[in-house]
């Protein structure tokens, strides 16, 4: 067993940490908005990081998208920035259904434009009464009529209003299908969604019998549920990775606010309650990122096998950062409530995660079902 990443993935670490500290000086502005920041695009791109998200093949940096290179550097960029942290990954989530089962034409338009942020990718499943209820979606393609056309709608879809496609999931007869819809389709329209407690460049689809051709789906019909699932297996440590990441700035903010605060004639550091809560933090993020770490390396190996490793990975390791804001504000005092203070940015930054990409009490379900299979099996 081997605890050291390897000098490919340390490399990888550094160039996150190296674009992390380059962002800094505008973090909090740019996480004060709900708009595309055009100067973390232009970071984001300079640092070439983003071709982690694709294929070689395709201009990526890997032969295959790497799940373990994707979670070290979102931890970096998550405890910096959250909109450059969403931007690199929604990257590799909005197109990963294409590198998987796109035609020859999908992937050779889009993947270098992805891997080089000329294009900008998105996902779009959720909708105003589908949530976690994926299944009970009603947007629908019309493909049994002589032109084929999308109807429906889609609300919460990160990058909306500034990606150059989305990958689409819709009914399509008895089944879920995907579909590249571009960004300049006819009868596609776009709202703002509502501002989050942590703003996030997000926002509502209209597809008001949006025109489509066969040329338009990915894959095959009836298999985009599959696709997506797939996509959620290679991205969904990685929640956990920037969660990790999340919880250590968080963290590290904390221990040198008690080293010089001082309280009854000592730092606060020196009350052992404060030093207690201390400890059980950095214990609990050493367990997530261990956690991360594993589940992302399973993952490189075989995504869909790993699911439940991941799914585990990714609520423990964001309930773990939401109970380490919560005591790093709490021996902050009144010092942790300021708005817009990186901790208080860190504190509603950790919220959501344990939302998206598959709420904690689902992703419970997943884990349960995986462990009760498993024993069966052994019996
Ligand atoms: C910042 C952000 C970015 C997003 N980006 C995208 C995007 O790019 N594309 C996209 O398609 N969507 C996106 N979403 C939407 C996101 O995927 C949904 O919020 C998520 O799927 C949960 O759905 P919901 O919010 O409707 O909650 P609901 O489904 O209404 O669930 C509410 C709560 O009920 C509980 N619950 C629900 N189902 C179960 C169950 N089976 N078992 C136990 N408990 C359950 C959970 O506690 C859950 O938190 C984004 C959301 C956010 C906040």
């Amino acid at each position: 067993m081997d605890f050291e990443l390897d000098r490919d993935l340390l490399d990888v670490q550094e160039r996150a940490r190296e674009l992390a500290s380059a962002v800094a000086p505008i973090a909090a502005e740019v996480d004060s908005r709900s708009q595309l920041d055009g100067r973390i695009r232009d970071q984001l791109a300079e640092s070439q990081l983003a071709r982690l998200t694709v294929p070689a093949e395709f201009g990526g940096a890997t032969a295959q998208v790497d799940p373990l290179a994707i979670c070290i550097v979102r931890e970096q960029l998550a405890g910096e920035c959250n909109q450059l942290d969403a931007l690199f990954a929604l990257q590799g989530i909005g197109s990963y259904s294409i590198t998987l089962a796109g035609s020859s034409e999908q992937r050779e338009t889009w993947l270098p434009r992805v891997a080089s942020l000329d294009a900008i990718a998105a996902l779009a499943i959720t909708e105003p009464h589908a949530g976690s209820d994926v299944r009970s979606m009603t947007s629908t393609a019309h493909t049994d009529v002589d032109e084929w056309t999308i109807q429906g709608d889609k609300a919460f879809i990160s990058n909306v209003g500034v990606a150059d496609f989305y990958a689409t999931l819709v009914r399509e007869r008895d089944h879920l299908s995907l579909f590249l819809v571009a960004a300049d389709a006819p009868r596609l329209s776009f709202t703002a969604s509502p501002e989050l407690i942590a703003p996030h460049v997000l926002g509502d689809l209209t597809l008001a019998g949006v025109p489509i051709t066969a040329a338009n789906r990915i894959g095959e019909a009836g298999r985009g549920l599959e696709y997506v699932g797939a996509t959620l297996s290679v991205f969904r440590a990685s929640v956990g990775a920037a969660a990790v990441g999340v919880a250590q700035r968080a963290l590290d903010i904390a221990v040198a606010h008690v080293r010089t605060r001082r309280q009854f004639g000592k730092p606060l550091a020196e009350q052992p309650a404060v030093g207690a809560l201390l400890a059980d933090s950095w214990a609990e993020i050493e367990m997530a990122r261990l956690l991360v770490y594993q589940a992302a390396w399973l993952a490189r190996g075989d995504p869909i096998g790993a699911l439940a490793r991941t799914s585990m990975a990714k609520f423990a390791a964001t309930e773990i950062a939401g109970r380490v804001v919560d005591r790093c504000v709490q021996v902050m005092g009144r010092f942790g409530l300021i708005r817009n203070s990186p901790i208080e940015r860190l504190y509603r930054q950790a919220r959501p995660m344990r939302i998206y990409e598959g709420a904690t009490e689902v992703l419970r379900g997943v884990v349960a079902r995986a462990l009760i299979k498993e024993a069966g099996l052994g019996l």
